[in-house]
């Protein structure tokens, strides 16, 4: 596990960055170093598989133990030591005790969309509150998780940001998420007809995991990796997103795990970005798309160019303009996603007609375009509304 407050590259922590474009004096812009807090318990996804046979031997349990605890917890997502009916009846409660603590606890589930739509409320370790969502499609199932509980980003439209920063996730926390979604999906589906494993995450939760990066990659590679060294997910069918951290963009790419890199980038210009997506002040449009192309270059795959439409703010058809400026000729496509309501929030969704506009001008000057669906909004559980609330 990394320490806290770890940032994608170690000799680039620009730390904290306070007053600046328009904040308030004293107001923290953008915050790296999350707060201190006591570490999570050891997990067994924590442990890389390379280390498992010697940490069982540290408390003096076969080494093919790991293989096998593994088969359970990543190949058929059990946590439940009288379902390890391979391991001795009286090895499993210890085995158990010691390497699947409990990390996150079901706080509240609320479902929409006749169920399909998922959102869980968790309560990790220390009383810090992080949220995921399901969502069934018919022709896959997605998972939206979180890798840091709040976020440090500051992005004046999201929800999540306004709440600030509390603490990034470890490696084990982020899988967790992703297992416990599955074994939703495996053993409690509702509709029949739909598809039952989960295919497909997403980090567009809680918090920018480029920010929270070792514990973050290390749990790419927990879900990547066949059984029983991981879940087995294909890297074509993960999302890493980020508002434009630029180190980590290149140490993504130098990992060898051709995931679908996802920018926020919601305005193709300085002036405006570095109002929506602070961070910008840091590294401009111009280094973050340039960042990106290497990306894609690098690894073969497309890269996804998130945009929220916001009303009257960066929906104007001259910004479609400059956006396919900056992607034409690249590997890119643009998702465009309503903005959805956040309560007191002067920040609305585009007029529809608008969007349209928006859509039309894109697909003129030969941008692929989608308009992102606005699943799980009546649960608040859609992008920007993960607040973590548990009232
Ligand atoms: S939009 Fe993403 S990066 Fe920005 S504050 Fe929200 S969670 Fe953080």
């Amino acid at each position: 596990m990394a320490p806290a407050g770890e940032f994608a590259d170690p000799d680039q922590d620009p730390g904290t960055q306070t007053e600046a474009q328009g904040q308030g004096p004293g107001k923290p812009l953008l915050v790296f170093d999350a707060p201190k807090r006591g570490k999570p318990p050891r997990h067994f996804a924590d442990i890389d598989p390379d280390d498992r046979k010697s940490v069982l031997a540290e408390v003096g349990e076969k080494p093919f133990r790991g293989d096998q605890m593994a088969r359970h917890y990543f190949g058929r997502l059990s946590t439940s030591p009288e379902e390890w009916t391979d391991l001795p009846a009286t090895r499993r409660g210890d085995l158990a005790d010691r390497f699947f603590p409990p990390l996150l606890t079901l706080v509240r589930e609320q479902r929409t969309d006749a169920d399909q739509t998922r959102k869980s409320l968790w309560r990790l370790h220390d009383g810090a509150l992080v949220e995921s969502v399901l969502m069934r499609y018919p022709d896959r199932v997605t998972i939206c998780i979180s890798s840091q509980a709040g976020c440090g980003m500051n992005c004046p439209f999201c929800a999540t940001g306004q709440a600030g920063l509390t603490r990034n996730l470890s490696t084990a926390e982020i899988v967790d998420q992703v297992v416990r979604g599955a074994r939703d999906m495996a053993y409690n589906p509702g509709d029949e007809e739909a598809p039952r494993r989960l295919s497909n995450v997403v980090f567009m939760g809680m918090g920018e995991a480029l920010a929270n990066y070792r514990p973050s990659i290390a749990a790419l590679r927990r879900l990547t990796e066949p059984v029983p060294r991981g879940l087995g997910l294909s890297a074509r069918r993960i999302t890493m997103s980020t508002v434009g951290l630029v180190p980590g963009m290149r140490k993504l790419a130098a990992e060898g795990i051709p995931v679908t890199l996802a920018v926020s980038l919601h305005a193709p210009d300085d002036e405006l970005r570095n109002t929506l997506v602070p961070i910008n002040t840091r590294w401009p449009v111009a280094e973050v798309m340039q960042a990106a192309w290497e990306y894609a270059d690098r690894t073969g795959r497309r890269v996804s160019i998130e945009y929220a439409m916001i009303r009257d703010i960066n929906d104007q058809v001259w910004r479609a303009d400059a956006l396919a400026d900056l992607l034409t000729g690249q590997l890119a496509h643009v998702n465009l996603i309503p903005l959805n309501p956040t309560p007191g929030s002067i920040w609305t969704a585009s007029r529809r007609s608008d969007e349209q506009a928006f859509v039309r001008r894109l697909q003129q000057r030969g941008i692929p375009v989608s308009v992102r669906d606005t699943r799980g909004q009546e649960i608040d559980g859609a992008c920007g509304q993960l607040a973590a609330s548990d009232l």
